[in-house]
């Protein structure tokens, strides 16, 4: 069932927000492209009812120059007619004091920072002290690396900078594997972040996880069944002309009824859904087990020519003694079966060591 939620004006607190809907969603293009396409959106969103901000990029931080670098200030008028026309309150990233000063100046309704900004604390202190005195919202993406500290400190900024509302967007971390999902979502993290700061209000941006506008519904249902307090999803008219971020952009119709399916507790298909993200996240690990896997093979064999240069055994007991202890207390710690950790770790130093025979024999045939 759908609840329709009442626009909300200039000065509802995301507090009330939380409190009326259960629930605080952030929609609209990665990037303000023309006035038809903000305008476009807005009013699909609108139409749905249940969007409580209109979000798009003016600014667009990128990781390559030469990509869309965003439209600049123009790109206000549009959102500015889009919320005249629709009534959705406007959000958009500001990424230094600049931003800020004409972000408000144009009458903005929420600020977010995103995760290539949160990562330098100067930037962060810079826009907390261009925002100070100001009752705006903030949105604070995690930084690119899974480093809570850096996340956490940002909104510290804020939040001594006097901003009363805060709230945290978890968008994944960058990984350098091959896997389906373009950023590794780590969902411990944004619960560290929820046991540390219990009051900030943490909502979800499937899109930048997903990267794909296939894998976006899944992700989000994973969020909703953790407690997050929301989303942020990318939704565009036309996603395949969009100007970034094309792959993962939704079109207001697949937005509709994601919304549908992850609001409607009877929806069945909300299983095979959960299960598929969480078989994407089990795939994230395979291949970095794979990957630490093939590293400590690397470093063996560094170790297996020093140990022939130096004429010393391939088994040193002692040594694998002290490893067999030391996973064996990590997994303890981590909630493993030490004796499954001690069969595993057999097995990688079984492989080790024949490795290291075979490293030796061969250097001794040469
Ligand atoms: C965005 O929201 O379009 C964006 C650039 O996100 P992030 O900072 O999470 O990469
Ligand atoms: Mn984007």
């Amino acid at each position: 069932m759908k609840t329709k939620v009442q626009v909300t004006t200039k000065e509802k607190r995301i507090s009330s927000i939380l409190e009326e809907s259960g629930r605080i969603i952030i929609a609209g293009p990665c990037s303000a492209e023309s006035q038809d396409q903000v305008i476009e959106t807005a009013k699909a969103l609108a139409a749905d009812g249940r969007v409580h901000y209109l979000r798009a990029g003016i600014w667009k931080p990128r990781t390559s120059p030469g990509s869309f670098e965003g439209v600049g200030t123009i790109g206000f008028q549009w959102l500015n007619q889009a919320r005249a026309i629709t009534g959705l309150p406007i959000a958009t990233e500001v990424g230094s004091e600049r931003h800020v000063y004409e972000a408000l100046k144009h009458g903005v309704d929420m600020l977010w920072i995103g995760a290539r900004t949160v990562s330098n604390p100067f930037t962060i202190q810079e826009i907390a002290d261009a925002i100070r005195g100001v009752d705006i919202p903030i949105m604070v993406k995690n930084p690119l690396s899974p480093d809570i500290n850096l996340w956490e400190g940002a909104i510290n900024r804020f939040a001594r900078s006097g901003v009363s509302q805060i709230g945290a967007v978890h968008r994944g971390f960058t990984h350098s594997g091959k896997s389906a999902l373009r950023n590794h979502p780590n969902w411990s993290i944004p619960m560290m972040l929820r046991e540390r700061l219990p009051d900030i209000p943490i909502i979800c941006d499937p899109s930048h996880i997903a990267g794909n506008k296939d894998l976006v519904s899944s992700i989000a249902q994973r969020a909703m069944e953790s407690g997050f307090n929301g989303l942020m999803v990318e939704v565009h008219p036309n996603p395949h002309l969009a100007l970034s971020d094309s792959a993962q952009q939704l079109i207001p119709n697949q937005f509709v009824s994601m919304l549908d399916r992850l609001f409607d507790i009877s929806n069945l298909q909300n299983s095979e859904e959960l299960l598929s993200e969480l078989r994407l996240e089990v795939d994230i690990l395979d291949e970095q087990l794979v990957s630490a896997l093939a590293s400590r093979m690397k470093l063996v064999k560094h170790i297996a020519s020093i140990k022939k240069d130096k004429n010393l055994e391939v088994l040193q007991p002692n040594r694998w003694d002290s490893i067999i202890k030391r996973v064996s207390l990590l997994a303890d710690e981590q909630g493993l079966r030490p004796s499954f950790v001690r069969r595993l770790f057999n097995s990688i130093h079984k492989e080790s060591c024949t490795f290291q025979q075979e490293q030796l024999m061969r250097s001794a045939v040469k």
